[in-house]
């Protein structure tokens, strides 16, 4: 089983040709939806009383949600607005919420998991939580500028703690304080982590492991909607494929890789949620031979 930890949430997407409000997002619910399509998986998050029913119901019919507290206040809102190249976000609220002051819980039947997905959460929460378990074999995190501008100290913390660390390529340069990718990977592995994934949107991915720099493509599409939660359902997607292989070695990281850029590539085909939770059985694997060809030479 793989277990999931990080925000739900109720995002206000604006994107050049539309405007979503109060949609259901969060970067544990697009990895954990993600990692679905692989493994049996189970969320711990926190949402308030405004919490929709349809929206758990979806969460339900994915996910193993024993680990989602419904707190007394509101959901935790994030509100971002792309330019119109759909690469540039920028952030114009984020309202913790029910998710300041969570002290989360680790129920009893996830704590065997072997794979543990700390999604994009406050690094506090996020140390104290992979504590709980007792037989990690792979753990993996991720962070936003929200937490590296409020809580470095505590990212580079949680950095020491996991396996392997997912960031995209701003939010590297941002932690690191370097502007060369490599240099940046070295120094997040300086504070720990063994495995360093640097995300590049739409131009996929470096993963950096001792020596060994692996690049891979993304999957190239010419109709971009939504790009939100397309990181996540990468580092979803990875961690889904690792946990159902229950191997880590070099080449399933690779592979798992590749399974990251092909789902990021549905997540971003549809606004919001949509584009992952129309995945068809099959579609995965149509799209991972496609991409296949597209890299072959
Ligand atoms: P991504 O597009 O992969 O960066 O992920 C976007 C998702 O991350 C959205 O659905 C947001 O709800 C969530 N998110 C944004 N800011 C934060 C934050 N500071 N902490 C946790 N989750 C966040």
């Amino acid at each position: 089983m793989l277990t999931v930890f990080g925000s739900t949430a109720l995002d206000t997407i604006r994107t050049p040709k539309k405007k979503l409000t109060n949609v259901l997002g969060g970067a544990a619910t697009f990895a954990a939806i993600s990692a679905s399509n692989f493994v049996d998986t189970g969320l711990i998050a926190v949402v308030g009383k405004d919490f929709p029913k349809r929206y758990h119901d979806i969460l339900s019919k994915y996910l193993d949600i024993r680990g989602l507290s419904i707190e007394k206040g509101k959901t935790f809102r994030y509100d971002g607005s792309y330019d119109n190249t759909l690469s540039t976000r920028s952030t114009l609220k984020t309202e913790l919420n029910v998710l300041e002051d969570f002290n989360p819980k680790v129920p009893e039947v996830y704590k065997n998991s072997q794979f543990v997905y700390l999604a994009n959460n406050d690094p506090e929460q996020n140390i104290s939580l992979i504590k709980e378990f007792d037989k990690v074999k792979f753990s993996m995190c991720d962070t936003i500028d929200f937490w590296i501008s409020t809580k470095r100290d505590s990212v580079i913390k949680m950095i020491k703690m996991v396996d392997a660390v997912v960031i995209n390529d701003e939010e590297a340069k941002f932690l690191t304080k370097e502007f060369n990718l490599i240099k940046c990977a070295k120094k997040m592995m300086q504070w720990g982590a063994k495995y360093v994934i640097i995300k590049k949107g739409e131009h996929g991915s470096l993963m950096f492991y001792d020596d060994v720099i692996f690049p891979t493509a993304g999957f190239s599409l010419e109709d971009v909607v939504d790009p939100t939660g397309a990181g996540d359902s990468f580092a979803g997607a990875m961690i889904g494929y690792l946990a159902n292989k229950k191997s880590t070695n070099l080449s399933n990281i690779k592979k798992a890789i590749v399974y990251g850029n092909v789902l990021g590539s549905f997540a971003v085909e549809n606004y919001g949620l949509k584009g992952l939770l129309k995945i068809k059985k099959g579609d995965i694997a149509k799209r991972i031979k496609i991409y296949e060809k597209m890299i072959r030479f």
